[in-house]
């Protein structure tokens, strides 16, 4: 699937590097990957509207450590699909639109709303047995921004 959620374990949900950068360090970031990739989603292509940097993180089930491989540019509707728990809860606010949502994850894959449905289900049991633990996390080659 081109287009898949990614949901982060709740015991590190407040320490991406989003969460950790100030804004001014997180949106120069966000500008040279517009600068190298152009203005569109990284995954279907779309150009119009707000471009979400997407941080993409790699999890180690047997050493338990989280590490941060690099970055992807969103569009809102395929960030909505990564992140599709809090959509699940902004959608459940009347803040979106959950089949808005569906019917993008399906356009983009070519699949059917049951596929959605299984693929959500199984990010939610992974995101339940990584949210049991706690995680090492390695920012990799990001490391650095953090210091500054
Ligand atoms: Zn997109």
């Amino acid at each position: 699937m081109k287009l898949t959620a990614e949901l982060v374990p709740s015991t590190v949900w407040f320490s991406s590097l989003y969460r950790l950068l100030p804004r001014e360090v997180w949106n120069r970031l966000r500008e040279d990957i517009i600068r190298e990739n152009g203005r569109k989603c990284q995954i279907c292509g779309e150009t119009e509207g707000t471009m979400n940097l997407h941080e993409r993180w790699h999890y180690d089930d047997l050493t338990n450590v989280q590490k941060l491989e690099g970055f992807i540019l969103l569009c809102r509707m395929c960030h909505n699909v990564k992140h599709i728990g809090l959509t699940g809860i902004l959608a459940d606010e009347g803040k979106l639109d959950y089949n808005e949502v569906i019917r993008h994850f399906c356009k983009v894959n070519n699949c059917s709303e049951k596929e959605f449905e299984e693929h959500v289900n199984n990010a939610f049991i992974v995101w339940k047995k990584r949210s049991q633990r706690q995680w090492t996390q390695d920012f990799g080659e990001y490391e650095k921004y953090l210091k500054k």
